[in-house]
């Protein structure tokens, strides 16, 4: 009984030492679909989160969740390619400058982007130019609970006057 144990567990022992028996089964690439293996200098750990089989695939997945990540903050197409603002020629993103960089762009060149300052600052000059607001506005401005408290403070004294 014992003898045939012991025999049974060195056998097991003896399955355990081979190489094969911990197994990597090949993964396929999220990014191009290929499949993949665990290569022999890779640690387990990486292998365990590694969803890629090269690192042009990793930038590739990582731009898409990139994209993701920006069209539900910015609506979808926010990458998608735009006319200038000024002259209306059609921008492309280009993979050298960011997502982000490329959703704040609104021209297509400096010379656009000067104009396109120019017009905003006589915006800003115009609004400034607006008449001034009246007491009345300010006095509508107010909460219902802001009037009572001021009408009960500045009536007595509008009375004594
Ligand atoms: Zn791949
Ligand atoms: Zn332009």
């Amino acid at each position: 009984m014992t003898s045939a144990k012991s025999m049974s567990n060195s056998e097991d022992g003896f399955k355990g030492t081979k190489p094969e028996r911990k197994i990597f089964p090949p993964k396929t690439c999220i990014s191009c679909g290929e499949e993949f293996k665990r290569t022999l200098d890779m640690q387990a750990t990486t292998w365990r989160t590694k969803k890629t089989c090269s690192r042009e695939c990793l930038n590739v997945s990582r731009n898409n969740a990139a994209i993701k990540r920006n069209e539900a903050k910015h609506g979808a197409g926010c990458l998608d390619d735009k006319p200038c603002q000024v002259c209306g020629v059609i921008m492309t993103k280009a993979d050298s400058f960011g997502n982000y960089v490329f959703i704040r762009k609104r021209t297509c060149s400096n010379e656009c982007a000067g104009v396109l300052r120019k017009e905003t600052y006589t915006v800003h000059a115009k609004k400034q130019t607006a008449p001034p607001k009246t007491l009345e506005w300010y006095w509508e401005q107010h909460t219902p609970l802001q009037k009572l408290i001021h009408s009960a403070i500045t009536r007595p004294l509008l009375r004594k006057k």
